[in-house]
């Protein structure tokens, strides 16, 4: 979501005259997109900037955009005075607006509010990548888990409407994109605000049937709102990539009660149940939290054992970070950071385990892949899987770039994170 948020700041700023440079040291301006799930990454943006500014920052001008800009505030100008823009991510709508006022010479600019009710619709974002592109569907979230920020710094849901998200679904496939990702905090409560009135499943249906496009991914679901026609229509097109993210969090109840995630563990399975009854056979994966305050062995036990049970293909985990303004920070029995590393090592090696076995099952399969990029010291092609596998791959060499095509490629290795091949055979 934030390097989404990135090409689409890069995409206003060359759109206004800007020219994007390859090293900061060239910048006359430079921007900080910041995240603030957790304290580390709230730390390095500080770093950065105090370090960037002793060496090469002399006579720029700074600003610091996204979650951190949203969280501190003002605090940042006194904190680092040499930054002139402080502007969160529901105010870029105002990204022009505030350039004018940088150019015009004003060093204390801010765009804080939160009560836009429009999404980030903006016409100019400047893509990364040439055949993959991401699409923003609903902005902010409404939920209130207890240990999270992103309420406070993204504000409410603001869902855009079908048709602006098909039109760009639609532009994206013209000028060439295959592959697309729609994004949200919780794209699983997506509600169109136009009269059409889609609901999730229903625009993941309509997406997919956009001409020219082989590949629909989206993250991420929460599993209160992950309902079962969703999977109906992932079933339906194989389009729509053979892949689920649904972050548990917990295996625990009594944890996730007090996280305020509103389901239960035998919900999440109830969900987890419906994939794995589809008709396709879908890749799961998952957030883990781990050391989140009161959580006990036996709850942490819940956990591992959940992961034995759902034997996920790949998963993120966290220890429990603190963050201002959420209801866990004033909970009792916080874990100490020895206790919650101990956890998280526990949970990870687990996983790698899971992960081996799982990754080695494929082994003499064929898989199709997106060409992602090559691996010269290698001298392998980069692939993805629709189930979100990383693949590299050998082909004979013919010279030309494999990069944004569709291969078959037989699966000859495997490792805890990645898969090894050769091409099968052109689709
Ligand atoms: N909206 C998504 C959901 O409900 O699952 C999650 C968005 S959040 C950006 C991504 C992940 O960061 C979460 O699933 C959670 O595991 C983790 N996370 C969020 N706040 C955290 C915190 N305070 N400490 C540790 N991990 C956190
Ligand atoms: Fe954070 Fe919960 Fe919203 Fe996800 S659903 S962004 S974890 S508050």
């Amino acid at each position: 979501m934030n390097a989404h948020d990135s090409e689409k700041v890069v995409g206003t700023l060359l759109a206004q005259g800007y020219s994007q440079v390859q090293e900061p040291a060239d910048a006359g301006l430079v921007l900080y997109n910041t995240c603030s799930i957790r304290d580390k990454a709230e730390q390095k943006v500080f770093n950065r900037l105090q370090n960037f500014k002793r060496e090469a920052g002399k006579g720029k001008i700074f600003g610091v955009l996204g979650c951190v800009a949203q969280q501190e505030g003002e605090k940042i100008f006194e904190r680092a005075p040499h930054v002139s823009l402080v502007a969160g991510s529901a105010s870029y709508t105002r990204l022009g607006e505030m350039l004018v006022q940088l150019e015009a010479g004003n060093r204390r600019v801010t765009g804080l509010s939160l009560n836009t009710d429009e999404a980030f619709d903006t016409p100019f974002t400047r893509r990364d990548n040439p055949h993959r592109a991401y699409i923003t569907i609903i902005e902010g979230c409404d939920k209130s888990c207890a240990y999270c920020v992103v309420p406070f710094t993204r504000g409410p849901e603001r869902s855009r409407t079908s048709e602006s998200v098909m039109a760009e679904a639609r532009g994206l496939a013209d000028k060439g994109y295959t592959d697309i990702q729609l994004l949200g905090q919780n794209v699983n409560s997506y509600r169109d605000p136009s009269p059409a009135g889609w609901d999730f499943a229903r625009l993941l249906a309509e997406v997919a049937k956009t001409p020219g496009l082989r590949r629909v991914r989206y993250t991420t679901s929460h599993p209160r709102d992950f309902v079962k026609p969703i999977v109906d229509a992932m079933d339906e097109d194989e389009r729509l990539c053979a892949h689920v993210h649904l972050p548990v969090q917990s295996g625990s109840s009594k944890v996730l009660a007090a996280m305020d995630r509103r389901y239960t563990r035998e919900d999440y399975l109830q969900r987890i149940e419906w994939v794995r009854a589809a008709k396709r056979e879908y890749a799961l994966t998952t957030d883990i939290i781990v050391g989140f305050p009161g959580e006990t062995e036996k709850d942490f036990q819940e956990t591992l054992d959940l992961l034995d049970e759902v034997r996920y293909d790949s998963l993120f985990s966290f220890k429990y970070s603190p963050r201002p303004n959420t209801a866990a920070l004033k909970m009792e029995d916080h874990i100490p950071e020895e206790e919650k590393t101990r956890r998280l090592t526990i949970v990870q090696e687990k996983q790698r385990s899971i992960q081996i076995q799982r990754n080695a099952q494929l082994i003499g399969g064929v898989m199709e892949v997106m060409v992602e990029g090559r691996n010269q010291a290698l001298g392998q092609w980069i692939g993805r899987t629709s189930c979100n596998r990383t693949l590299n791959f050998s082909h004979p060499e013919g010279g030309e770039s494999l990069v944004g095509k569709y291969l078959n490629v037989r699966v000859t290795r495997s490792g805890p994170n990645s898969l090894v091949g050769e091409t099968a055979a052109v689709v």
